[in-house]
């Protein structure tokens, strides 16, 4: 049996596994590397194995460095299922057509921009896969809901149960059988913080043999959770005292519904005043649609708000935007209003436009509440940096700008120690991926001193390791 990381190893981003097992291959998640434009391109585009060669895939949960290069594994001969959870499924599918209408019009504008400038000579930019694909790929897809165990082959069963992070997001057990050897290998996919207002707590790994387990804060604490909402309400309301516009960069799935039911608690508990709310990006607001048909993925509380016909996404002040003529007349909105738009990383989406319209009043306030990778504009702001370029224009930032990580969707070190804490099984290797090299490195220290008999390991790319 042998595991080979070709993916999010000592990074965050391209999250993809091979495992080989009983003389097949098994690939678990097949993720967008994000980076630099060059290198992103080549990593996606070619494979390290044979898509053909592939017997089945599992995925874990739907944000893009985990699930978005599936079209281009189905378009280069995979033939195989795609097992994941049920709201996993769901989601994955608007995304990955949303990452196909991304790619397809970044392809046109760099071909056309080539064209106005002359540039004969640079080849035809082309997507990594089409909508049409995207749409193929889907057709894959097999879901099973969370602790039901399920073979996928002769030797392989697997259960997925909640790792709290996004809805539908799984831990992936696998229970190996091959001759007389018996393993469980545990696949921690990302973890969530656990005592969300939304979502379940991770579970708890049991009787691992070898655990992969994410690092992505494995060497940092975040704000408390239970806190979050104070702190969201204070600076919300410093702002609102500006008389400015509120402008939060956030990712479509997970965090816009995360932010809307902590402004819903907000105003209901009349700890904010009742302001006009826009939620404008339309892949929000197909995702929200999914999230309110997966009552069975939330926890008690919300489960119940569910089941009764409440609304936890939405509030008599919030109006969700689709269409591209309403996005632009919020640019001459006279009051104050908060605007929820994506991307989080500020790196494409409508957010760029109500940046480039708002950054420079200093009664305005940008509130950046997710992880921005570096070199993104995001990050830019979060650095504090005076000046920034926004479609190519240079802005002085004289806006306010916040950050606050309490609603952060991966648990932080010592909730990763906590979670291991609460698990069983002699771990007997831990691989530490989907974090930087200090951040798995600081987990490393920690984990070892609570478990000296484990061998940890933070394997580079492409390496890999006999189970
Ligand atoms: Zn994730």
């Amino acid at each position: 049996m042998k595991l080979t990381i070709h993916g999010a190893a000592r990074t965050v981003t391209g999250s993809m596994y091979l495992l080989e097992v009983n003389g097949r291959k098994i690939l678990f998640e097949c993720g967008f590397f994000q980076g630099k434009r060059k290198e992103s391109h080549e990593r996606n585009r070619f494979f390290p194995f044979v898509p053909s060669e592939i017997h089945c895939m599992l995925l874990s949960h739907t944000h893009i460095d985990h699930s978005g290069n599936i079209p281009n594994l189905v378009h280069q001969g995979f033939e195989g299922t795609i097992f994941c959870n049920h709201a996993t499924r769901d989601l994955t599918s608007l995304m990955l057509e949303d990452s196909a209408h991304i790619q397809e019009s970044d392809a046109a504008f760099i071909n056309k921009r080539n064209q106005r400038e002359g540039r004969k000579d640079e080849p035809l930019a082309e997507p990594l896969y089409t909508l049409r694909e995207a749409q193929a790929a889907v057709r894959h897809f097999m879901s099973v809901g969370y602790d039901r165990a399920f073979d996928i082959m002769e030797g392989v069963t697997v259960t997925f149960h909640d790792a709290g992070h996004i809805l539908g997001s799984s831990e992936i057990v696998f229970d190996l059988r091959e001759g007389a050897r018996r393993l469980r290998l545990v696949f921690s996919g990302d973890i969530g913080r656990g005592k969300s207002d939304l979502l379940r707590d991770p579970t708890p790994f049991e009787d691992v043999d070898v655990l992969i387990l994410e690092s992505t804060y494995g060497g940092r604490t975040h704000e408390p959770q239970e806190t979050a909402n104070d702190r969201l309400c204070a600076i919300l309301n410093r702002a609102l005292e500006r008389k400015g516009k509120v402008i939060i960069p956030a990712f479509s799935v997970g965090r816009t519904q995360q932010l809307v039911h902590a402004l819903h608690e907000l105003t209901e508990k009349h700890s904010l005043a009742r302001i006009p709310i826009y939620v404008d990006s339309p892949l929000s607001i197909n995702a929200t649609e999914i999230f309110r048909l997966h009552p069975e993925c939330f926890n008690a509380a919300t489960n119940e708000k569910l089941r009764n016909h409440e609304n936890p996404f939405g509030l008599q002040t919030l109006t969700y935007i689709r269409s591209a003529d309403e996005s632009k007349a919020l640019n001459d909105h006279p009051e104050s209003c908060i605007i929820i738009s994506a991307s989080g990383m500020c790196e494409a989406g409508r957010v760029r436009h109500h940046l480039r319209n708002n950054i420079d009043d200093p009664k305005n306030t940008i509130l950046m509440a997710g992880f921005c990778a570096p070199n993104t504009l995001g990050r830019a702001l979060i650095e504090g940096q005076s000046h920034v370029n926004i479609h190519g224009e240079k802005h002085v930032v004289r806006a306010h700008v916040e950050v606050m990580d309490a609603f952060s969707a991966h648990a932080d070190r010592n909730e990763l120690l906590g979670l291991v804490e609460r698990s069983t099984g002699p771990m007997r290797q831990i691989l530490l991926t989907h974090g930087q090299l200090d951040q798995a490195e600081a987990l490393a220290k920690s984990l070892q001193v609570k478990h000296p008999d484990s061998k940890i390991l933070i394997p580079d790319l492409h390496e890999s390791v006999e189970l």
